[in-house]
């Protein structure tokens, strides 16, 4: 039976597996708190349905409970850090607190993090800098089963790789601007295939490079053993915008870029380009705030367009699930249960 779960209930259930991946209990929670956070927050492909994906990466060595950042290089406004295959919600916590420390001392900070497991949802650090003032950009690169064809392509070749924009606006909640630069998450295929359910046209094409609209073809293996793959959003720009965070968070951030045939290793390992500024040491602070809240006033003012309800800036949409989620719980399907179960049993954990 699918099952609503309240977010202190789950928040448990899930430290409880992190835990028995060898994490402390406050590492433990701290992941598991992120983790229901990004179902909160309507990205149910963030959220804990990834337990079983680091319950077996934890076993197959590739993630490394109780990891924290190494220092390889602090200028004060240029930070270059190794995550050391530390959980993302982890490592990459520790990395954005450095970087927005050194943005309000120096006024900006260029922060590369290389070798982060799976940070999660990339908009949770954009919005710890938004919520200090700061603006914050991430391009951040996939080290996993390349899952997305390039653009003129047939076949996966990189990951879905997300790019962010966190922007402070005054009087009102910041703009959020964080996706996969995949048409869709590789996790909303896994969710949509556990749900039955098809995806629209356009999202991806099948083994042999045909459009199909099975959201399996990215998640089991297909006849022949190999897999679909995702098609970028936008096109040829979205696929460009995907070349820049695998060379600016592969390539530039020292965690390397994928540029080999695809494997089964459970491990995901991100590398993040971040780069960090503070309005305020740059001159521009009273101009930056009023034109901030005219623009997104001026955006809200348009008439709301044939089947829509009305604009809606980026952040705002995560924002209303959360209050919806924190009120009427999270709700999980099936199969996703049935796999957080299995990864508990696996670390000697029984949840239900
Ligand atoms: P998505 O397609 O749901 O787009 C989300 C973005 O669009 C948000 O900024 C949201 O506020 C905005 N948005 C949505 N509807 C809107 C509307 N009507 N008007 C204005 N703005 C709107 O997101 P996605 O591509 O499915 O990505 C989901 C999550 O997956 C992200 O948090 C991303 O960081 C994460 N991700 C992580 C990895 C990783 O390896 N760590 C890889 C891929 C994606």
């Amino acid at each position: 039976m699918p099952r609503t779960l309240s977010p202190s209930t789950l928040r448990a259930q899930v430290a409880a597996i992190i835990a028995g991946t060898g994490s402390t209990p406050s590492e433990a929670e701290q992941v598991a708190a992120n983790l229901v956070l990004a179902n909160l927050s309507g990205h149910d492909s963030h959220g804990v349905g990834m337990v079983p994906r680091y319950v077996d990466a934890a076993a197959e060595g590739g993630l490394k409970p109780n990891a924290s950042v190494r220092i390889n290089l602090d200028s004060g406004t240029m930070l270059a850090l190794d995550g050391q295959r530390g959980y993302g919600q982890i490592v990459g916590v520790q990395a954005m607190a450095l970087a927005i420390e050194r943005a309000k001392q120096h006024g900006s900070c260029v922060l590369s993090l290389a070798n982060a497991h799976h940070l999660g949802r990339i908009g949770h650090f954009a919005e710890m800098a938004t919520a200090q003032g700061l603006v914050s950009m991430h391009f951040v690169n996939v080290l996993s089963r390349p899952v997305v064809a390039p653009w003129g392509g047939g076949d996966g070749r990189f990951g879905t790789n997300p790019c962010c924009i966190g922007i402070p606006i005054a009087g009102t909640d910041p703009f959020i601007l964080d996706y996969a630069t995949s048409r869709v998450a590789q996790g909303k295929m896994r969710v949509a295939h556990n749900k039955g359910e098809r995806v629209p046209p356009g999202t991806l094409i099948d083994e042999h490079g045909a459009p199909t609209d099975d959201p399996g073809v990215v998640v089991v293996p297909q006849s022949n053993g190999l897999f679909g793959a995702l098609m970028t959003f936008g096109e040829h720009k979205g696929y460009g915008m995907a070349v820049a965070c695998e060379l600016l968070g592969g390539a530039l951030t020292g965690g390397g870029t994928w540029h080999r045939p695809a494997d089964t290793a459970r491990t995901v390992l991100n590398g993040m380009l971040a780069i960090v500024i503070d309005p305020g040491k740059l001159g521009t602070q009273a101009s930056f705030e009023q034109e901030a809240q005219a623009f997104v006033d001026w955006l809200r003012r348009s008439p709301p367009g044939q089947g829509f309800d009305g604009v809606q800036i980026a952040g705002e949409p995560e924002r209303k699930a959360r209050a919806a989620r924190e009120r009427d719980g999270i709700w999980i399907d099936d199969a996703t249960w049935d796999e957080i179960v299995a990864a508990g049993a696996k670390v000697g954990v029984t949840i239900g």
